[in-house]
């Protein structure tokens, strides 16, 4: 969400001649002082009952005191003289125009006071109803209305009064209605009646006299000024200021505050309160869409204590309002040019509009809502593109929820859920590590303790594109015990659970969920009208055949990571790729890898065929190779065991160490120390720093020399049979020119080789990860040796922050809570500082090469704010997981056509 500060001349203006200021902005009788662009001096509620007041809509009226007065407030404790005087003003008109008084009389004026900043903050700052009573006018309101709801609308304004302007704890005022309750026998709230209520009441001014050392303010005005400063008082609460400093709201703005004269939906079979949607935000469907409830206050729809009624039903009970209220809609929906969501409320027959707003919708929403304006004449094309979030499309193409039974281990979801199994599981773990793949291919979804953003589990899930909670910190798992235990609940293996993917939600149970829709027709028209404007290429980042063939499906075009270590990871080929990394010598990982070339080989034939006509970018061997190998721990723990072992447990470990070369158990008490040897010789203190990226190829040239010889060997095949391939090979960590050039006069040799031997040549690059600071710097240097540069930016992010990218949930929430960090680096771009790194080397390096092709291939790829970045540094293309493709094609054409529109006429979004 952007910010605005205002501009320092209006602050100016404000502040040195007071006089001079409108303070105060009516609305009501047809006209309002304001409209609805002033959300920056009005806030956003404030605007919208300006412009529903314009446009002659009925609305309750009354007057907002705009966000001036706010931020006078902050800076000197108090208002002005001049707010209370037009405040005043105001009051009388509103008085005159309804012909009641605020709290007095037979008829009194109640009102309520409502925050509303310039972005909506739900729910953050205070709101005060029934503002008005007292033990005079609740009488009048009582003979009025039924004595029951007068009296309780008394006692909920003492309640609210106390908490919010006199700052006494709720559960002071809870108490004495929960005694009262108890006493009377009470189930419910509603079941106290209207003489329970006002010993309640009593009970209430006790509890205010005794904490706020003060009665309860019998004069509505006082009422109203003490109310009003609360309001802007709670600008600057814990809650709100959170929530400002995670949305990136500024400080600085200020709320707005609402004083509008009540209406109620709770006078009698005539009246009523609902809410609304012009259309149907789940679906898209051109429906009216939303709930009512006859005799009612807009808290009895949402508490759920009544059943509401659809709203269609209206037109039977109440034909006229009925009608009106869907003129009233269809105007809203046509002047804002977009969905509108609406309150209402019917009193005595009349109706009154409360608040109107662009309604919040799923995806798939989004979408037909967007096609169906446009078709209706309402948007052009270019609107609707920006008429559906970037990230809003993932709903296509994952099921948003995963549901099923607790596995902790990854053996257990292949045993209930594997190869023509039915059962539906979630692999819970505290994390998963690449021993869990098979697991997590057959698990509905995969939930762990630990991890973030770019953590195994969240990288490799979104690869499969599943359903992945990641570092959920409430959880804990105790694999051994085969617990998972959450704020004091228990869950046990078999237990039913459901994931949120999108929001990282962990519920209880089984929810319903929707299936994934790819191939939907507006979806494609849609990115039809999207992809035109893009100037960034989009890649994905896939590494086995079925997932490029995903990749293709979704708009890819070309691969910008292929992790060839992934196709290690299968079960046929781990044993090779450990025998390779057990091997003391060249000779015997020679050995190993002459049976891993024609595994990659077929595994590059098939990427490249499903990227006919695309590059496909390929990474040699990056990770530590102690990955591969069991865990050290583990090895001690079977040492230690082992001469206690039974025959049974025996047999288990032999099969265990199978692939290690045991074949008996008399073998095992070799293998397994000869295995602790050498995992504690490859033994990193920080792996992520250590033996890796291209520091493996250059210590141990063979395994880059069959890489290169795999790819070059499918290519050519693949090639004679016709297919278009365009092979780049990505030599990764570099930090240093000579690196480059070592490993790139592998890839070189090889390929003259290959193409000889096989008497057929193809294009091909050879190129280079930018994930170090030093390679960024020194970008112009290895560009001499590097056709391509794409960023890692995951290790970018890591290096440059010195965070673990494994490790940094420990401290990221802290971090994101006193908001020395406004967002996870490792989620979007850290344009400031890791941004920095890109846009300077991608200068540096198109100044020695400069048709140096560029291009990202960390997670970041498939965030929208990352993937406006990169289009306005200039890089060629952003690369990221088959299932975000479809958002960084929206998100690259958004950037491109923001910049397109202004320029053209000046257009906004
Ligand atoms: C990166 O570091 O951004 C990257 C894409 O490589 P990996 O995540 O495999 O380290
Ligand atoms: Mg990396």
């Amino acid at each position: 969400m952007a910010t605005t500060t205002l501009p320092e001349t209006e602050m100016e203006v404000s502040t040195s001649r007071k006089n001079d200021v409108k303070y105060v902005y009516f609305f009501g009788g047809g006209k309002a002082d304001g409209n609805g662009k002033m959300k920056d001096v009005l806030g956003g509620k404030g605007a919208g009952l300006a412009e529903m007041t314009n446009a002659a809509l009925p609305v309750p009226p009354g007057f907002t005191i705009q966000t001036e007065a706010c931020r006078e407030y902050m800076r000197q404790n108090s208002v002005s003289k001049e707010v209370d005087r037009q405040m005043d003003e105001a009051l009388k008109q509103l008085e005159q125009l309804q012909g009641q008084q605020l709290g007095k009389g037979e008829n009194p004026l109640l009102v309520s006071v409502r925050s509303g900043a310039k972005f909506s903050m739900p729910g953050m700052m205070d709101t005060i109803l029934n503002l008005g009573l007292n033990d005079q006018s609740v009488e009048a309101l009582a003979k009025r209305a039924d004595a029951r709801f007068a009296y309780d609308s008394y006692r909920r304004l003492i309640q609210m009064f106390g908490n919010v302007v006199l700052e006494i704890e709720k559960s002071e005022f809870e108490e004495v209605f929960d005694a009262k309750k108890k006493q009377r026998k009470a189930k419910l709230d509603t079941d106290l009646d209207a003489k329970a209520l006002k010993d309640v009441i009593e009970e209430y001014k006790k509890v205010v006299k005794k904490h706020a050392k003060r009665d309860f303010p019998q004069d509505p005005h006082e009422q109203l000024v003490m109310a009003r400063d609360a309001v802007f008082r709670s600008w600057q609460n814990d809650r709100a200021k959170h929530y400002r400093r995670i949305n990136n709201i500024d400080d600085m703005l200020g709320t707005a505050v609402n004083v509008q004269a009540m209406v109620f939906g709770n006078l009698g079979e005539t009246s009523g309160t609902g809410v609304g949607f012009t259309r149907n935000p789940a679906i898209g469907t051109k429906e009216f869409y939303g709930e009512f409830l006859l005799n009612a206050q807009g808290e009895d729809v949402v508490s759920g204590v009544r059943t509401p009624v659809h709203i269609l039903e209206l037109e039977k009970i109440m034909p006229a309002v009925y009608n009106q209220l869907r003129d009233i809609t269809t105007r809203l929906e046509k002047h804002y040019k977009d969905m509108q969501d609406f309150e209402f409320t019917i009193q005595d027959g009349k109706l009154y509009m409360l608040q109107t707003r662009n309604g919040k919708r799923t995806g798939l929403a989004a979408v037909r809502v967007a096609l169906q304006m446009v078709d209706e004449g309402l948007i052009t094309k270019e609107e609707a593109i920006f008429r559906v979030e970037p990230n809003q499309l993932y709903d296509f193409l994952v099921p948003r929820l995963a549901v099923g039974q607790i596995v902790f281990t990854a053996d257990e979801a292949v045993e209930k859920a594997g190869l023509g199994k039915k059962a539906s599981v979630i692999l819970v773990r505290a994390e998963t590590t690449p021993e869990d793949i098979h697991g997590m291919e057959v698990a509905a979804g995969i939930l762990t303790s630990r991890g973030g953003m770019t953590s195994h589990a969240a990288v490799v899930t979104r690869g499969m594109g599943k359903c992945c909670v990641a570092g959920a910190g409430d959880i804990e798992v105790n694999e051994k015990s085969r617990e998972m235990r959450v704020k004091g609940q228990v869950f046990k293996a078999g237990d039913w659970i459901s994931l949120d993917g999108t929001t990282g939600r962990v519920i209880k149970g089984q929810l319903n969920t929707l299936p994934p829709s790819p191939d939907d027709k507006e979806l494609q028209t849609f990115m039809k009208w999207v992809d035109p404007f893009r100037k960034l290429k989009v890649r994905a980042n896939a590494d086995i055949p079925r997932d490029a063939i995903q990749a293709r499906a979704f708009g890819a075009e070309g691969i910008g990571l292929c992790r060839t270590e992934h196709m290690f990871f299968a079960e046929d080929r781990i044993p090779h790729m450990q025998a390779m990394i057990l091997a003391n010598n060249e000779k015997d990982r020679r050995t190993a890898l002459k049976k891993l070339l024609p595994m990659q080989r077929a595994d590059f034939a098939g990427v490249f065929k499903a990227m006919d006509g695309y590059a496909v970018t390929i990474r040699t061997l990056d990770p530590p190779l102690h990955e591969f190998l069991p865990r050290r721990e583990d090895l001690m723990v079977d040492i230690a065991v082992l001469p206690y072992a039974d025959a049974k447990q025996k047999k288990s470990m032999v099969e265990k160490y199978k692939r290690f070369g045991a074949k008996g158990a008399a073998d095992l008490k070799k293998v397994i120390p000869t295995l602790l040897r050498r995992v504690e010789e490859l033994h990193e203190f920080n792996p992520m720093l250590g033996h890796r990226g291209c520091r493996l190829g250059i210590t141990y040239p063979e395994i880059t020399e069959m890489q290169a010889r795999a790819i070059f060997e499918a290519a050519v095949t693949v090639s004679k049979q016709g297919v278009k391939v365009y092979p780049e090979v990505m030599i990764p960590l570099t930090a240093t020119l000579k690196e480059m050039a070592n490993q790139g006069a592998i890839v070189h040799r090889v390929a003259a080789e290959v193409f000889k031997e096989k008497e057929h040549k193809v294009d091909y690059l050879v190129g280079t990860m930018i994930e170090l600071p030093r390679a960024a710097l020194v970008a112009d240097e290895i560009a001499k040796e590097a056709q391509f540069f794409s960023f890692g930016t995951n290790d970018l992010t890591q290096t440059t922050f010195g965070f673990s990218r494994d490790d940094v949930n420990k401290i990221l929430p802290t971090y994101l809570n006193e908001g020395i960090l406004k967002q996870d680096p490792f989620a979007a771009l850290d344009q400031e500082g890791v941004g920095q790194l890109v846009e300077m080397a991608t200068e540096r390096g198109r100044k020695t090469r400069p048709d140096l092709k560029v291009g990202i291939c960390g997670e970041h790829g498939g965030e929208p704010s990352s993937v406006e970045f990169c289009h306005r540094v200039g890089l060629n293309y952003v690369s990221c997981s088959p299932f975000r493709v479809l958002t960084a094609r929206l998100a690259a054409a958004q950037a491109a056509a923001a910049e397109q529109l202004k320029v053209e006429g000046g257009r906004t979004k």
